[in-house]
C-alpha cells in the first residue's frame, strides 16, 4: 500500500472555506519555520480512503478470535465509546475551576468506591496511564513507606519466575534488587525457596495470581504471611483481572497495594499504544503517600510521592470502565469472569489432544500449550504454528512467553467467546496441526496471506523508522 506521503501531489486539499480577506498579522521572525513543513497534500476523499486501507489492514476484536494470552483481548462494548464521547467528558480542560466539572469529579470518586469493592483495596488513584507504569507507582508507594519508617534496607524485591516481564523491569526502575523466585513443579510460587530468600532486606513481593500460566496459587494466604512475617509488603500484578472479577479479592488475599489495567478487564480497546490506565489501589498503610489529585475527594497526600502524570490520568479509560462496571453490576462482573474461566477451560479440552499443555490442571483465564516435543520431533517452531494460524484468519495467541514454558503458545480467548466460536477455531489448529506432516515448508514461510510476512522484529524494535523520509 502507498503511504499517505506517496499519495500526496502538491496542491491537492479539499478547502470548504473562502479564502481569507483578513491581512496577515506580522509573526515574529523568530517563531517562523527554518525548514520547509512536510505534509502531505491530498483531497479529503484520499485521506479517508488511505485510513480505511489501514483499517482493513489491522487485525482487532472485530476482525476476528484474538486470544492473546495475557492480553485480554475481549469485546469492547460500543456503549462504553459513546459515554466517553459525552461532550460533558470530552469537552473540558483539567484547569478549568473545580465547580465546573462536578460531573467528572463524580465520575473518579465512583471508579475509587467500585474499584476498591472489586479488589478489596481502600485507595484507588487513577493517574498511571498504563499497567507497567502503574506498578512504577505501587512500588514508588512501598519504597516511600519504608524510606518513612527508616527501613532503607529493605532493597530487596522478590519476583517469581513466571511473573510478567514490567515487574522486574519496574522494580528495577525504582531502585529494588530483583530477586528471582523459581516455580514448583505444579507452576505456582516454590513456598521453601520463597522461605530462603525472605529476610531483613525483603521490601516485598510482586505477585500474579491467577499467574500467568493461568494458575491460582492456593499457598496465597501462607505466601503473603510469609512476606508480612517478615516485615515486607505484597504487590499484586492485577493487570488481568478476568479471572477473579467478583469472585475472590486481591485485598482478602494479604496483597497491600495493586495495580489494574482498566484497559484489559474493564473494557477499553487496547493494543498499538493506545491510551490505558493502570488504576494503583492501596490499603491504608500507603495512603499516605499516594500522588496529590486534583479531582478527587482528596486533597494532597501528607507524605505524596508526587504526579507521576499530568492531571487525572487517562480520563476517557476511567469512564469506558465505570461505564463498564455500571453496565454489568455485581452480578454481571461475577458472570463475566466465571465465562472467561469456563470459555479457557473448553478451549484447553479442545487443543489439549492437538498440542500439549504444559499444566495440565484446570485452569483459570488463560492457559499455556508447549510445543517443545514437536519442535524436537519436527523442526517446527511454536513461531511457525503461531504465523501458520494467520493464514487462518485468526490472531495467534502470545508466544514464547511466559518464559519458563518451552516453546510456549499461551491463549486467553476471553468471556466475550461463544462456545461455536471457540469450536471453530480449535478446528483450526487442528488444521495447522496437520501442516505440520503434510506441508511443514508451507508452516515455515508462513503468513502466506498476509501485507507482510515476518518482518525482522528486533531489527524493528531496535532500529524503527517512525518518520516519512523523501
Ligand atoms: C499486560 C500486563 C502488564 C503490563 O501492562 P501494560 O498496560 O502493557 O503496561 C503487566 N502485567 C501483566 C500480568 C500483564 O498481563
Amino acid at each position: 500500500m502507498k503511504l499517505i506521503f506517496e499519495r500526496s501531489t502538491p496542491g491537492h486539499c479539499s478547502d470548504y472555506l473562502p479564502k481569507s480577506d483578513v491581512e496577515k498579522a506580522p509573526r515574529p521572525e523568530k517563531f517562523l519555520r527554518k525548514a520547509k513543513w512536510m505534509l502531505p497534500e491530498v483531497a479529503e476523499v484520499e485521506a479517508a480512503r488511505h485510513y480505511k486501507e489501514l483499517a482493513d489492514q489491522t487485525f482487532g476484536v472485530v476482525s476476528g478470535f484474538y486470544p492473546l494470552g495475557s492480553c485480554t483481548m475481549k469485546y469492547n462494548p460500543r456503549l462504553n465509546e459513546r459515554v466517553a464521547s459525552f461532550p460533558g467528558f470530552t469537552n473540558i480542560h483539567p484547569l478549568q475551576p473545580k465547580d465546573t466539572v462536578k460531573g467528572c469529579q463524580a465520575v473518579i470518586d465512583l471508579a475509587d468506591e467500585m474499584l476498591c469493592a472489586v479488589t478489596g483495596m481502600d485507595k484507588i488513584t487513577i493517574q498511571p496511564a498504563a499497567g507497567a507504569h502503574g506498578e512504577f507507582l505501587g512500588l514508588l508507594l512501598m519504597k516511600a513507606y519504608f524510606d518513612h519508617h527508616g527501613q532503607t534496607q529493605r532493597t530487596k524485591m522478590l519476583v517469581p519466575d513466571a511473573a510478567h516481564g514490567t515487574n522486574p523491569a519496574s522494580a528495577v526502575m525504582v531502585g529494588f534488587d530483583v530477586v528471582n523466585i523459581p516455580s514448583n513443579a505444579n507452576g505456582c510460587v516454590d513456598v521453601e525457596a520463597l522461605k530462603n530468600a525472605l529476610g531483613d532486606d525483603t521490601a516485598g513481593l510482586m505477585l500474579t495470581n491467577p499467574n500467568t500460566l493461568g494458575l491460582f496459587d492456593p499457598q496465597i494466604l501462607e505466601i503473603t504471611s510469609l512476606v508480612h512475617e517478615a516485615g515486607g509488603l505484597c504487590y499484586y500484578d492485577g493487570a488481568n483481572l478476568n479471572a477473579i472479577m467478583g469472585q475472590v479479592r486481591p485485598g482478602d488475599m494479604g496483597f497491600d497495594v495493586i495495580h489494574l489495567n482498566l484497559h484489559k478487564t474493564f473494557s477499553t480497546p487496547h493494543g498499538g499504544g493506545g491510551p490505558g490506565s493502570g488504576a494503583v489501589g492501596c490499603k491504608d498503610i500507603l495512603k499516605p503517600y499516594l500522588p496529590s489529585s486534583f479531582l478527587g475527594k482528596d486533597e494532597r497526600p501528607e507524605h505524596s510521592v508526587g504526579q507521576v502524570r499530568s492531571f487525572y490520568g487517562n480520563f476517557g479509560v476511567v469512564v469506558r470502565a465505570l461505564t463498564y462496571m455500571l453496565t454489568l453490576g455485581a452480578e454481571g462482573m461475577r458472570e463475566a469472569s466465571q465465562t472467561a474461566v469456563l470459555n479457557a477451560n473448553y478451549l484447553m479440552h479442545l487443543l489439549k489432544d492437538v498440542f500439549p499443555v504444559a499444566y495440565d490442571h484446570i485452569c483459570m483465564h488463560e492457559f499455556v500449550l508447549t510445543l517443545a516435543d514437536i519442535k524436537k520431533e519436527t523442526g517446527i517452531s511454536a513461531l511457525d504454528v503461531a504465523k501458520g494460524l494467520l493464514d487462518f484468519g485468526m490472531h495467534p495467541p502470545t508466544m514464547y512467553f511466559p518464559l519458563i514454558v518451552p516453546e510456549a503458545l499461551m491463549l486467553e480467548p476471553t468471556e466475550t467467546e461463544s462456545r461455536q466460536s471457540l469450536i471453530d477455531a480449535a478446528e483450526k489448529y487442528k488444521l495447522v496441526k496437520e501442516k505440520i506432516c503434510s506441508a511443514p515448508d508451507e508452516l515455515r514461510n508462513a503468513p502466506l496471506t498476509t501485507y507482510i510476512g515476518r518482518p525482522d522484529e528486533v531489527k524493528a524494535a531496535r532500529n524503527p523508522i517512525l518518520r516519512y523520509e523523501e
